[in-house]
């Protein structure tokens, strides 16, 4: 068995020691004789685990006591919908369009009341981060929403926006765990874990407990209620238990590997060999502008799409996976999410040199 570096961008590369741990204990999970797959969710042994993923993660995040974890499902993109429908109450929002997943939650968030975009880069392919130091906040605007790193154009916000005093809201799917954050800059955040935490089926919430009521906007469904899963312990009804099993190993791997600041420093060496080799190559290019490059999804071409099919497929011939870009952009994107080893991104550089001599 030979373990590729698979760049995809979600589902994605998860650590192998988690997944060694996870095959170890498939068919008997500490001596229950049974799979976490197997088990019900109001076991003792259940409970143990659910309760350590969320400390560790509120010890990885440093989430503050008045803030709640809420393990739910449907994706990032049910939060779309859930998100105005838990928090609109003047049904009126201000989104920040910084690329197709933002554009898409603004989109459905018309749904429920106003949605203003507020700021956009829709104007050079979504290359960049707009300022956001002034933006036009509508007076009665119930947040702010921003997608912090965007998975398919490759951009990041550095400085997240000033809100004038309004909520923050910010889906971050792609860059979760990736580098500290101080949550208490935000009324809520949440990611789909498929991209840098676990498998696909788990959607956590970080939010605010004044912002989880009664009073979400009328036809509600139970199961899209933030309230439902913060008074019943993400437990309400069977939650994505053995994904969850997963993310609590991610989550404590982190913790050995140091924390979000050593894994901040372990991504930033990572995106700076791919940018730098991309700023010296006279083949391929990055699309992004320097000052908003995201450490996590980095997207280049060469210009010709005969090349770069090329490429892709060499690329996977080497044992290099998934580098194809976005289909709604083409070109190449390199996912080098936490569980990307350095030698990953090396033998992606190496490679790209390689090619770069003989195509030039
Ligand atoms: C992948 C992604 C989504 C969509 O996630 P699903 O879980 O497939 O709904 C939304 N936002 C961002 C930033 C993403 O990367």
């Amino acid at each position: 068995m030979a373990r590729v570096y698979n760049f995809s961008a979600g589902p994605a590369v998860l650590p192998e020691e988690v997944l060694r741990e996870a095959a170890a204990e498939m068919l008997d999970y500490q001596g229950t004789g049974m799979s976490v797959m197997e088990m019900s969710h109001r076991s003792d042994a259940y409970q143990a685990i659910i309760d350590a993923a969320e400390q560790d993660l509120r010890d990885l995040m440093g989430v503050p006591d008045n803030y709640k974890v809420l393990f739910m499902q449907g994706g990032a993109s049910q939060q779309f919908a859930m998100v105005p429908m838990n928090l609109m109450q003047n049904r009126v929002a201000d989104y920040i369009i910084t690329g197709m997943w933002a554009k898409k939650a603004c989109a459905e968030a018309t749904k429920f009341g106003t949605a203003n975009a507020i700021a956009s880069s829709a104007d050079k392919t979504f290359s960049y981060i707009p300022d956001c130091s002034d933006l036009p906040i509508s007076e009665n605007a119930d947040y702010v929403y921003i997608c912090e790193n965007n998975t398919i154009y490759g951009t990041k916000f550095k400085k997240l926006p000033n809100t004038k005093g309004k909520l923050l809201v910010s889906d971050v799917s792609s860059c979760f765990l990736s580098e500290p954050v101080n949550v208490e800059d935000y009324g809520m955040l949440y990611g789909g874990v498929q991209k840098n935490i676990g498998p696909a089926g788990v959607v956590i919430g970080v939010i605010r407990e004044d912002l989880i009521r009664e009073d979400v906007l009328p036809g509600t469904p139970t199961m899209l209620t933030y309230k439902t899963f913060a008074d019943n312990g993400s437990m309400y009804n069977t939650p994505p238990a053995y994904g969850i099993y997963i993310c609590g190993k991610v989550f404590k791997w982190l913790k050995k590997m140091g924390g979000l600041e050593a894994i901040k420093g372990r991504n930033e060496a990572k995106a700076k060999i791919l940018y730098d080799y991309l700023d010296g190559s006279s083949l391929f290019r990055g699309t992004v502008v320097k000052e908003d490059r995201s450490l996590m999804n980095v997207p280049f071409v060469i210009g010709d799409k005969d090349m770069e099919a090329k490429f892709v497929k060499e690329a996977s011939g080497a044992g290099l996976m998934n580098l194809k870009g976005h289909r709604s952009v083409g070109g190449m994107r390199a996912s080098i999410y936490n569980a990307m080893p350095l030698e990953g991104v090396q033998a992606l550089v190496g490679f790209m040199e390689e090619f770069e001599k003989k195509n030039r």
